[in-house]
């Protein structure tokens, strides 16, 4: 039954995108309920958000800092678990530890000590996924397969943080980029097993376009914007930054 007070528009799509994303999980063989959905933000106004937490989404995705920060602000009587999934910059990540419950695009050490630093002592452990770039050469974002067994091997001892798992944004269409992160995860867990006690056990990948895709590959988190939203707003001027 429909929740109350909920816009048709938001609802709908958001059932549509749980039900696509739950036909592929049965059409992988994979067990129901073992992929979530995180409703990627940027650029929606916080009324958006509003709107589709009250059909029941918990999980929201934002790239910049400051219009997260915002958003929080307007909608702090929500409870909501934010992630930050944009380039972090070293002088963003004291805010980043304060507000958010987890950050998809850590890629260098530098950034994991400070989140770890600065993140506060009464909240739970930050939840990192560390982003890899599978096959950009031309995006300086992402950690290079090559550096990520020393990566992942330094941020699992930091005290505050949860290595989760890891996180790539391919190619448009490139599905076998999927594929190879998911052999990435499985080789990093085979090499260094003490991390299943983070537990490592997030592949955040997929999106609108190809979100059967990376479940059919083996992801547990798929990041979704356009097929909840709608196409996203022209952007402020003020989210360039970050
Ligand atoms: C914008 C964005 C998404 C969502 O993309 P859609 O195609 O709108 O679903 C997912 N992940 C990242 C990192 C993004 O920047």
């Amino acid at each position: 039954m429909a929740p109350d007070h909920v816009p048709d528009a938001s609802l709908a799509r958001w059932q549509a995108v749980s039900a696509r994303i739950e036909a592929a999980v049965a059409a992988a063989g994979r067990a129901a309920g073992s992929v979530s959905l995180l409703a990627v933000s940027k650029f929606q106004p916080a009324d958006a958000i509003r709107a589709l937490h009250a059909a029941g989404q918990h999980d929201f995705g934002e790239n910049y800092v400051q219009e997260a920060l915002a958003k929080m602000a307007e909608l702090a009587d929500l409870d909501i678990r934010w992630h930050l999934i944009g380039p972090l910059q070293s002088n963003k990540t004291r805010v980043v530890a304060e507000r958010f419950d987890w950050v998809h695009s850590v890629d260098r050490l530098k950034i994991a000590e400070r989140l770890s630093a600065q993140r506060p002592e009464q909240l739970p452990p930050l939840n990192i996924c560390l982003q890899v770039n599978i096959d950009d050469e031309d995006s300086k974002a992402g950690c290079v397969p090559d550096d990520l067994e020393a990566l992942a091997g330094a941020v699992m001892t930091l005290p505050r943080l949860r290595l989760r798992g890891l996180m790539v944004i391919p190619r448009p269409g490139n599905h076998a980029a999927l594929a190879a992160l998911a052999k990435t995860h499985a080789d990093l867990l085979a090499r260094l097993p003490a991390l299943s006690q983070q537990p490592f056990d997030t592949l955040s990948m997929g999106m609108s376009d190809d979100l059967d895709a990376a479940i059919a590959a083996g992801s547990s988190c798929v990041r979704v914007g356009t097929a909840l939203f709608g196409p996203r707003p022209v952007a402020a001027s003020n989210v360039t930054e970050s």
